[in-house]
């Protein structure tokens, strides 16, 4: 991580940089100015920034590393347009430390379990199957080959991601259709290609009725928390959609009962803290749990992470998470479950002994290792400490 003083040094370098090293270079005079007037822009947001993170200016920390992160880009688009490789590369250069400086002054994020690599399973059972959609999970249950209305999908990936999750289900049971879209919760990263896959496969959405206000357009997601840390993934949340989508013509509830209609053998387990109507699927006699976002395995905060995903343990997307106590006690309740395979909303399919352990140091140190360092929606005095007494005070 950056010190903040550090920080505060490079982005004065940086303006610097980009005002004078152009015409230094010799660079044409239309790139000269764009260069300078960035320059200028990053001394303004610069001096409106507080680098400690008490508010007296109007630019917080994590707003300045997205506007960082922002500038790279803007400099990176900037190069494509210039013809003198060597110029080309020197602002490809800057980009990439720009971009750098803004993802390692992230604080760090919630401190999770690291698993051996060997806990990433690299086989799933047969009815089983893990689609990586970027940086999110969907998952199919249902043998290969599986009739029509034989096989069911959880959750529904990134907005985009429709074609992706089509072939693949087509790789795998060719023209049969869902029984039905079972979801986890309704962030815009588990129901973007949801619209396009239900009409296409006419097929009902099953979600618990705490998550239907953010399924019908009722209701959208309290604001995310950047302030978190542990990566860009977190700064960048407060670009996420979190208005709510209506999916009312094909949504359902799911039984009360903890059933699954024409799923035997699985049950959906309400699991409530990252959102109110948050559920898991869980089947008892093979100890499979697809946990959705209850439990993740990758530093999700952490954008490089969430896309090479090294298995990692911990609890929700810190940035997306407003209610910690629920949250943690999820998280134990997935432990006492004991699963020996995983399937997360994010980060690799993890089974074992190694996964059974983890899920124990994790619960039960969830005030070290499961909560993020700051979070407007922390309050630690709220928090149910193992064995049922309470914290009180920080
Ligand atoms: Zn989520």
């Amino acid at each position: 991580m950056i010190p903040r003083r550090l920080h505060a040094s490079l982005d004065a370098l940086s303006a610097a940089l980009l005002i004078l090293a152009p015409s230094m270079l010799g660079a044409a005079p239309r790139h000269r100015k764009r260069l300078a007037a960035l320059g200028l822009g990053v001394a303004a947001y610069s001096l409106a920034t507080s680098y400690r993170g008490r508010a007296r200016r109007p630019i917080g920390p994590s707003h300045h590393r997205l506007l960082d992160a922002a500038q790279g880009a803007a400099c990176l688009g900037l190069a494509r347009d210039v013809d003198d490789p060597a110029g080309r590369m020197a602002l490809r250069g800057y980009a990439a430390f720009s971009i750098a400086v803004a993802a390692l002054s992230s604080p760090s994020g919630p401190e999770g379990v690291t698993l051996p690599p060997w806990a990433a399973m690299a086989d799933l059972p047969a009815d089983l199957a893990l689609l990586r959609c970027g940086i999110v999970n969907v998952a199919f249950i249902g043998p290969p080959g599986a009739g029509d209305r034989g096989w069911f999908l959880v959750d529904a990936g990134l907005p985009g991601s429709a074609p992706a999750i089509l072939a693949a289900a087509r790789r795998r049971f060719g023209a049969s259709r869902p029984a039905a879209i079972l979801l986890t919760h309704g962030h815009f990263d588990h129901v973007g290609a949801l619209p396009r896959l239900a009409e296409t496969w006419d097929a009902p959405i099953l979600a618990h009725p705490a998550e239907h206000p953010y399924l019908t357009g009722r209701r959208a997601y309290p604001p995310p928390a950047p302030e978190v840390g542990g990566g860009m993934m977190a700064e960048a949340s407060i670009l996420f959609p979190r208005s709510p989508v209506d999916l009312s013509q094909r949504l359902r509830a799911l039984p009360e009962d903890g059933t699954i209609p024409d799923l035997p053998h699985w049950q959906w387990l309400h699991m409530p803290g990252h959102t109110p109507g948050h559920v898991s699927f869980w089947h008892e006699d093979r100890k499979i749990l697809i946990g959705g976002d209850a439990v993740v395995t990758t530093r999700q905060e952490s954008v490089l992470a969430a896309l090479a995903a090294p298995p990692h343990l911990q609890g929700p997307p810190a940035y997306f998470t407003p209610d910690w106590a629920a949250a943690a006690a999820s998280v134990r309740r997935i432990a006492d479950l004991a699963p020996t395979c995983l399937i997360a909303g994010h980060g690799p399919a993890l089974g074992g002994t190694a996964l059974v352990a983890a899920l124990q140091i994790l619960a039960s140190g969830f005030e070290t290792r499961g909560l993020p360092r700051r979070s407007r929606y922390l309050d630690r005095r709220a928090m149910p400490a193992p064995g049922g007494a309470r914290m009180i005070g920080r």
